[in-house]
């Protein structure tokens, strides 16, 4: 007998009939002869439909009041998937993030997990329940529903499976796990097998939305074995964890995954794309000890998290320097609104705001040692007659800024010189409004 964890994604349990199809699921698992805990997201496009209300009503509402607005939309999913597992047979009992003891911070709509005690969730599968858990919310101090932040039942997921000590935690979406790119981008990515923490932690920070980028971090911190699936079909999925998976997992984990002991990892596992940030660049900053240190200073005042930071001496103004940098677009509005408050003291000229542009990143734990992997992502750039505006590395990802409508050729074409093409047939998206 195995714990095992499972998330269902929005696109699992769009309507009536897939909640059915997922508890058919949980009920197959559970007479293999295992304990099951569940934790769900909102049905389709709840939190989005959620979000779109709440601004009809209000353009800014309060973060308390949207945070208990969208948790609303995992109890409808939690609440109706417990009644279709007992309908079928099998006992089954629903939890608000904060009956199953997830305690958070009180960053309303991006709560950090500060502390889980899921005792009552521990005690219900014991008597032979299954417990289903609202995702993506938790409880703070002062006894507030927080959420995690788009994406966050994953975390959800990821940090019971932690504290309960399970086996192995599931997370069931709508596509055959992760592929060397978006499959809804390039339909011949290839399904990945295996993946180690790093690589995943990289692919989730740089824009593949399969998995939220704490999850991924929970995970390596605490050792959870995830394999990634997908719920309209019976297939292995990726399997990602930290060397083989222990023998206790025989039987839960795709045997392929257990015999990848001695096979060297490929050199490249995937590529990451994200649209979702713009770049700020600060004109004639004074080219001076101290002056990054007050312009990031005053960045972190408003939490905003940066990605990519550039630095050029202008050849115009000598004596003084252009920094830019990129984050997500909902941060744009508060750091220009501080930098402008601080343009005395800062002394810059102006900031330009640039909206057109895209990230792309290559990542692979094999570019540690293989040296010719930059030469061939520039030259597949520059065959595609591509511009590169900032480039930005780690030991096993290379990611450069390019203008935003170039991203998809961008992805196609590096994804063909590094012959990532899968030989089988098509990438298949199950479901989902990509939304
Ligand atoms: N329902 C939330 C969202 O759409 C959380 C999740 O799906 O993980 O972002
Ligand atoms: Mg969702």
């Amino acid at each position: 007998m195995a714990l095992i964890v499972q998330k269902y994604g929005g696109s699992s349990v769009a309507d009536t009939q897939s909640l059915q199809r997922v508890a058919r699921r949980i009920v197959q698992t559970r007479q293999a002869g295992h304990q099951v805990v569940v934790v769900v997201s909102a049905m389709g496009d709840t939190t989005d439909d959620l979000i779109d209300m709440a601004a009809e009503l209000n353009a800014h509402a309060p973060a308390r009041e949207m945070d208990i607005l969208l948790s609303a939309g995992e109890r409808i999913s939690m609440s109706l998937l417990s009644m279709a597992i007992s309908a079928q047979g099998v006992p089954a009992m629903a939890f608000t993030g904060a009956q199953a003891g997830i305690r958070t911070d009180a960053k309303y709509g991006k709560a950090q997990i500060v502390g889980m005690v899921p005792e009552r969730i521990a005690r219900v599968i014991r008597d032979n329940n299954v417990a289903i858990v609202a995702g993506f919310q938790g409880v703070n101090d002062a006894e507030d529903v927080t959420t995690l932040g788009r994406g966050g039942s994953d975390t959800t997921a990821v940090a019971l499976a932690a504290a309960l000590h399970a086996d192995v935690c599931e997370i069931y979406t709508d596509v055959d796990g992760l592929f060397t790119a978006d499959p809804r981008l390039v339909p011949t990515a290839r399904a990945l097998h295996s993946l180690d923490y790093e690589e995943t932690l990289e692919l989730a920070a740089n824009g593949a939305k399969i998995l939220h980028l704490r999850a991924v971090e929970f995970a390596r911190r605490y050792r959870v074995p995830l394999h990634v699936r997908s719920s309209f079909s019976d297939k292995d999925g990726t399997w990602i964890a930290q060397g083989p998976a222990p023998k206790s997992l025989r039987g839960i984990v795709p045997a392929k995954a257990l015999e990848e002991e001695n096979v060297e990892a490929p050199i490249i596992s995937g590529i990451a794309h994200d649209r979702s940030q713009e770049k700020l660049t600060v004109v004639g900053l004074p080219d001076r000890p101290g002056v990054a240190a007050d312009l990031f200073a005053a960045v972190a005042k408003v939490g905003a998290n940066i990605d990519m930071i550039v630095q050029n001496i202008s050849e115009a103004r000598p004596g003084r320097a252009n920094i830019s940098i990129t984050m997500p677009a909902e941060d744009i509005p508060g750091v220009m609104e501080e930098l402008q408050h601080e343009k005395s003291a800062l002394d810059f000229i102006r900031i330009d705001h640039d909206t057109n542009v895209g990230k792309v990143s290559l990542v692979g734990a094999g570019m540690r040692n293989n040296p010719g992997i930059s030469a061939c992502f520039f030259q597949a750039l520059s065959d595609a007659g591509i511009n590169v505006d900032i480039i930005s590395t780690s030991e096993v990802r290379i990611s450069v800024l390019i203008s935003l409508d170039r991203l998809d050729d961008a992805v196609l074409a590096i994804h063909k010189a590094f012959d990532l093409d899968s030989e089988e047939t098509e990438a298949v998206v199950y479901g989902g409004t990509g939304r």
